[in-house]
């Protein structure tokens, strides 16, 4: 029977599964996880599913795993690497994994730090947060940029905005600011870390990080933790 990996998160459904031995995916919204599971069975048929994410119980599922376990066995098989901690960005919530030590820490409480902030940025800007990664790399000047709490950072965009300073710089900036947010997470002696989920799609988010740390980014880093809980399940052998 086929195993799916479905990772139902505070933002998107992702639903992962192996088609002679290549990874094919679909992520929808979150609201949407029975649509997304009926076309996977559509096309599959009978399915086993291994559920993970913060809706990991409430969705439809064979067996559970955590986020952490999901992602620990998706970036050990998909970067094949040695890394100290796993950097997972979502749409609500940040975790960062200590891989070394088996712990974690995660900012659940504030959408500083996490997608939210950027949907909020991409929003007054009018513009996708898929565009935010190239407007980064178009930036000619980065102001700095202090404030890490939305609600202050709109108000501090608009004054860098009075000042001269372009969309795309202050773009830079924020990219910059926000990872100053997520790197007290991450343990101090860490020098390797996977950059995971959905705003690791975001390459001037890796462009901030890598002035850090040495970063790596798995191809399709949004679906890492739905293709950790196949990971996982074909390890046990069960
Ligand atoms: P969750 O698992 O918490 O539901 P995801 O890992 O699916 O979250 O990430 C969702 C977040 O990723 C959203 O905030 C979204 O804006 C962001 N995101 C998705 N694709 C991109 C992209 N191409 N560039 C930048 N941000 C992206």
């Amino acid at each position: 029977m086929n195993i799916v990996g479905l990772d139902v998160g505070s933002t998107t459904a992702k639903a992962v599964w192996l088609k002679n031995g290549k990874i094919s995916f679909k992520i929808v919204s979150t609201h949407n996880w029975r649509s997304l599971i009926e076309e996977v069975k559509k096309e599959l048929g009978d399915v086993k599913i291994v559920s993970t994410g913060y809706f990991r119980k409430k969705v439809e599922h064979d067996f559970t795993i955590t986020e952490i376990t999901a992602s620990i066995y998706g970036v050990k098989d998909l970067l094949r690497r040695d890394i100290d901690a796993i950097v997972d960005i979502g749409g609500q919530d940040t975790k960062v994994v200590d891989v070394k030590r088996n712990d974690f820490k995660m900012n659940d409480k504030c959408s500083a730090g996490t997608g939210a902030f950027f949907e909020l940025v991409a929003n007054y800007f009018k513009i996708d947060v898929k565009e935010l990664g190239k407007l980064h790399f178009a930036s000619k000047k980065v102001p700095k940029i202090n404030s890490t709490c939305s609600v202050f950072a709109l108000s501090e965009i608009v004054s860098k905005l009075v000042e001269g300073y372009s969309k795309e710089d202050i773009i830079r900036g924020l990219h910059f600011s926000f990872i100053n947010r997520i790197i007290p997470m991450i343990p101090k002696d860490a020098k390797k870390i996977a950059l995971i989920g959905g705003v690791a799609k975001n390459a001037g988010i890796v462009d901030a990080f890598s002035r850090y740390f040495k970063v790596y980014v798995p191809k399709e880093p949004q679906i890492v933790n739905a293709y950790g809980c196949i990971a996982y399940y074909e390890k046990l052998g069960l």
